[in-house]
């Protein structure tokens, strides 16, 4: 098959914050390499006529991004330093934060706010209208964009990354041409950034060719499932709260979170780590006990739902992360698990890494040494800046969790007095899937949820908010390497987790006995990874469909 080629200098995939900084800001570290070369403060060559692209499988940039976004401002102050003018579009500043404790059925404003949970001086943001904005920003700066270019394919010869392939577009649900095929094209670069977000499909190619988790420990991640509402009646903007306790018992790691934003908005969401023994867990059941609670319902009943989203989360942090660098490569972001699952913080992390990437790159440039060993220096930057410092300090945080609540409590206690090291360090770490127990000790109580169309929905009533479309009469981007054991094993040790833990309704058994099988009804998905991740066989890949398929999200 004939294929375009596009030779840029320096790719980066995936239009979320990470590589939106990092584009911006290695456009603006060229400039000011070529200024000091003219003016003789700097020998060596200018960097003329370089092509800095960003590509973006969304249909539009921000269409596939999602976060509870409270942002602490650090990332962008360094970002923007010397462009007074550049403001990110926030909601509000945080006016007030708490924890809330949520009983069975009240709830109680805790009377101290944990020190990681204090947000004061940070701002509540949509993340979707954030990312809109750096794009805008980076085309400024001479930086293209383009959406709807979904990347497939590492290009990796000799253990070099050389680019990526794009998907093809116009194949039919067997994978023959349809009249309207478009091949997709190579784009080959100097230097290839992913920062693609969690669970990123090539960065897993990277990681699986070049051996970049060995010695690492396992990613924890958790699965994040949210709406946004039409409040019944004025709130006030940059109100945070987080709560623990109900609809969760103490095996499972997570909570929910509530922060107003302008036009009398209300971003709603629960969190649960994908790691908990229940092969019946369900987050977006969870999610709508959770809004159902008298504490959450008297806030938002009479409104309107107006937005669905979930997506995955990498809380792992230090110890789990990837090799960020090879020949060729950078990994940043989400991707490489730049996040401090004790704040639940990650955006101004992100930016930050994108930052890092950037002052690596023109370096890399400037010697047009794109080695591994010229890339370490990304490695070596990070390790020297505050977003290592603040990640060292909760480096086995999230791993204590992985026994309970009660251990949790105990094991971040001691962290918190011995500068994150705690009893053991690193902590050991099992990955999520396999912490799944069989249906044998999980009985489920069989009766099915009811939900009211008004408070609470449905998964399918949900995918309707999203916004969510694919072409149908494409190969399913669901990959089942085993589909026999869906209906044998997996039925039988774990009643099909993969119906419980998406949050889409994609997966459906259907049939019983020895007609029991497996349908994928790709065209909800709303491209959060969770099943990739949360599989018990890992027999799941999620792959990405034709360009500009999945969520339309525009204010989450
Ligand atoms: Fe998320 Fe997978 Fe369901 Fe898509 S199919 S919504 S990626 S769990």
């Amino acid at each position: 098959m004939d294929r375009e080629q596009l030779e840029v200098d320096v790719l980066f995939v995936g239009a979320g914050p990470a590589c939106l900084a990092g584009a911006l800001h290695l456009s603006r570290l060229i400039r000011r390499h070529n200024q000091k070369v003219c003016s003789g403060a700097r020998s060596g060559q200018s960097l003329n006529d370089l092509t800095i692209l960003v590509i973006e499988k969304g249909k539009e940039i921000g269409s596939h991004i999602l976060s509870g976004a409270v942002v602490n401002p650090k990332g962008f102050e360094e970002l923007l330093e010397g462009m007074p003018e550049a403001r990110p579009p926030y909601e509000s500043e945080v006016v007030d934060d708490a924890l809330i404790i949520l009983g069975k059925k009240k709830g109680y404003r805790s009377p101290i706010t944990p020190p990681n949970l204090k947000n004061h001086g940070y701002h509540v943001a949509s993340l979707g209208k954030i990312v809109r904005w750096m794009a805008e920003l980076c085309e400024e700066h001479e930086v293209e964009v383009y959406p709807e270019f979904p990347a497939a394919q590492l290009l990796i010869e000799e253990g070099r990354v050389m680019g990526v392939r794009i998907g093809d577009k116009g194949l039919d649900k067997d994978g023959n041409p349809k009249p309207n095929h478009e091949p997709g094209m190579d784009v080959l670069a100097k230097v290839t950034v992913l920062g693609e977000g969690v669970r990123g499909t090539l960065t897993m190619q990277a990681e699986e060719t070049l051996g970049l988790t060995d010695k690492r420990q396992p990613q924890i991640y958790a699965t994040g499932v949210k709406e946004i509402w039409q409040a019944p009646k004025e709130v006030r903007p940059g109100v945070v709260y987080h709560t623990m306790g109900h609809p969760l018992g103490t095996e499972e790691f997570g909570g929910g979170f509530i922060y107003t934003m302008q036009d009398n908005l209300v971003d709603l969401g629960f969190v649960v780590g994908l790691d908990y023994r229940n092969p019946g867990t369900d987050p977006h059941l969870l999610f709508q006990q959770f809004k159902a609670h008298p504490y959450v319902r008297k806030l938002i009943e009479g409104g309107k739902a107006v937005a669905y989203g979930a997506k995955a989360i990498p809380e792992g942090g230090l110890y789990s992360m990837p090799r960020p660098y090879a020949d060729g490569l950078l990994i940043i972001g989400d991707s490489a698990g730049f996040l401090d699952s004790q704040r639940l913080k990650g955006i101004h992390l992100a930016i930050k890494s994108g930052m890092l990437a950037a002052e690596t790159i023109v370096e890399a440039l400037a010697t047009e040494d794109f080695s591994t060993e010229r890339l370490k220096g990304f490695q070596e930057r990070f390790e020297e800046s505050w977003a290592y410092d603040e990640l060292w300090k909760v480096r086995n945080f999230r791993q204590s969790f992985q026994k309970g609540f009660y251990s949790g409590m105990f094991h971040a206690g001691l962290q918190f007095f011995s500068g994150g090291r705690g009893f053991s360090d690193p902590m050991p770490t099992k990955a999520g899937h396999e912490m799944m127990e069989r249906l044998s000790r999980h009985p489920q109580n069989g009766a099915a949820p009811e939900f009211d169309g008004k408070l609470t929905f449905d998964k399918l009533s949900d995918v309707f908010l999203s916004d969510t479309a694919h072409e149908e009469d494409q190969p399913c981007h669901l990959k089942i390497l085993e589909p026999d054991l869906c209906t044998s094993r997996c039925s039988e040790e774990y009643g099909n987790p993969c119906q419980h833990f998406c949050p889409a309704h994609v997966y459906e058994m259907t049939g019983d006995g020895k007609d029991l099988r497996l349908q994928v009804n790709f065209t909800n998905c709303v491209h959060c990874k969770t099943c990739d991740i949360m599989d018990p066989y890992q027999i799941i890949r999620w792959t990405p469909p034709e360009g500009g398929g999945g969520p339309d999200w525009k204010i989450l």
